[in-house]
């Protein structure tokens, strides 16, 4: 039986009473495993149970070995605790404005919430996804890659850092750090970690963010707030603090009973939290908060020198050639690279481009190298390579899977240079064909670290 700190079993009690035991039975039950296909990539549905809240997510009976599926890494699908992917819910009842949307994802890495955000918005919109801490940026930034959508920019900065972008952000959503109780049952370490003293801490922090970043909401903005814990001190308590430091309206988000979300009202505060014995997923809490006021949403800066500009003609044709067409996303820019990105998006882009530590832009497509165009890795990933413009070589799982790791793989085709490698009809990287051997460009930092289990052994689905 799971053994719960016992401050936190204390806490609980109080707050669950008579649902107390059937709460700890569930923690002894497995989480659910859930994933959320890339409708970008495919219009294939799973015949799989459905996440209720989401219309991409899909649990599956159990947790296979994702790192040995190659459609994992060709971005097919994204791994994603059920819980999470209730943000869909916001962007469809209380985001009616269909285009150019600014939507930051503040507390970003790894990217579920980000990767699914993506799939609920236009080519004219754009979203930032923001990690602080470096390392978690650049998974991120390879999550997203692998997402292949163009509408999306990747930064590392601090909250604080969006302070200068005022009234700039149409959403903004804080998945917020949090003291992770709602992730007991599968990460021992939330537990080990855990103490009313960081609880504290966790809710100082969430202030001290939801304050850094208020500012470039822009009046009638939505903030999607969101943790995973149960600690009303980080969750309805915050809500409270919000509503007597700005002035704002709590959505309401319509529920089915059966989908077994608890409404947490405190006052005109309203939450939605996430109970395991209640629901199929983890713990998990969420508020929609609209910001009130009258201001209009600020421009881009006026920029004399951009960063980032229309692709240089001579290369446009090119580049485009390796694209599917799209009248939304254009080529773009900054020196030696490519860039596909919304068109629309480009001042937007420019003036992030001065506050902001930009790691990722867009999709990048292609770089410029002594006069000449080598597709980069991202173009391979993109949901909108065109693959007739590059010789393809379908490969097998142990192909994919000696591919994924850098190993050198045989070419077997006749075409010399640069070689599109896909699986199941997926594209997922290049090799460059020598004849009898070639060189594996997967990126050395992606590359999967696990010894290839015999066939026998082996079980992704
Ligand atoms: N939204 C992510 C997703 O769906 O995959 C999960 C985000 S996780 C709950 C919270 C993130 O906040 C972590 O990536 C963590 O590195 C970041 N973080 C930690 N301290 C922070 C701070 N002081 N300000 C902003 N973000 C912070």
């Amino acid at each position: 039986m799971i053994h719960l700190p016992s401050d936190f079993e204390k806490r609980m009690q109080q707050q669950l009473g008579n649902d107390f035991d059937s709460f700890v039975r569930s923690l002894d039950t497995p989480s659910p495993v859930s994933i959320r296909i890339n409708p970008y990539k495919t219009d294939k549905i799973p015949d799989l149970t459905r996440v209720p809240w989401s219309t991409t997510g899909f649990y599956l009976p159990a947790r296979p070995s994702f790192t040995l599926d190659p459609l994992f890494h060709a971005g097919v699908y994204y791994v994603q605790e059920p819980s999470s992917m209730f943000v869909e819910q916001v962007l469809k009842q209380h985001s009616e404005r269909e285009t150019g949307r600014r939507i930051l994802d503040l507390c970003a890495a790894p990217g579920g919430k980000s990767t699914h955000i993506l799939s609920l918005i236009g080519a004219t919109d754009l979203l930032v996804s923001n990690e602080v801490i470096r390392q978690r940026s650049q998974i991120l930034a390879e999550n997203v890659s692998k997402w292949g959508q163009p509408n999306n920019i990747v930064t590392c900065n601090d909250p604080s850092a969006f302070g200068k972008l005022k009234s700039f952000f149409d959403i903004i959503l804080i998945d917020a750090p949090c003291s992770g109780e709602g992730l007991f049952r599968r990460d021992a370490k939330a537990m080990d970690e855990w103490s009313v003293d960081n609880t504290r801490l966790c809710t100082q922090r969430q202030q001290r963010i939801i304050a850094d970043v208020w500012d470039s909401l822009s009046d009638n903005g939505i903030l999607i707030y969101s943790t995973c814990t149960y600690n009303p001190g980080e969750n309805e308590d915050n809500l409270q603090w919000i509503s007597q430091n700005y002035d704002v309206e709590f959505l309401s988000l319509e529920i089915p009973a059966e989908w077994g979300i608890h409404e947490i009202r405190k006052g005109e505060c309203v939450g939605y939290s996430f109970m395991p014995h209640r629901t199929q997923g983890e713990g998990f809490f969420l508020s929609a908060i609209r910001k009130r006021g009258s201001e209009l949403r600020a421009n881009p800066f006026k920029d004399k020198r951009p960063v980032y500009s229309l692709a240089d003609k001579k290369y446009r044709s090119e580049a485009a050639s390796w694209l599917s067409q799209s009248d939304e996303y254009t080529l773009i820019q900054k020196e030696d690279t490519l860039y596909l990105f919304p068109e629309e998006m480009l001042p937007v882009l420019n003036t992030l481009n001065k506050i902001l530590y930009p790691i990722k832009t867009g999709t990048s497509v292609s770089e410029v190298k002594a006069k000449n165009l080598l597709p980069t890795h991202e173009l391979a990933l993109s949901s909108f390579l065109n693959k007739a413009a590059f010789p393809t070589l379908e490969v097998d799982l142990e192909t994919a899977l000696h591919y994924l790791r850098r190993d050198e793989i045989k070419p077997h085709t006749s075409k010399n240079g640069l070689n599109l490698l896909t699986y199941e009809g997926y594209s997922f990287g290049w090799i460059k064909n020598l004849g009898n051997r070639s060189n594996n460009l997967y990126p050395k930092e992606w590359r999967i670290r696990m010894e290839i289990p015999n066939k026998n052994d082996r079980e992704i689905k």
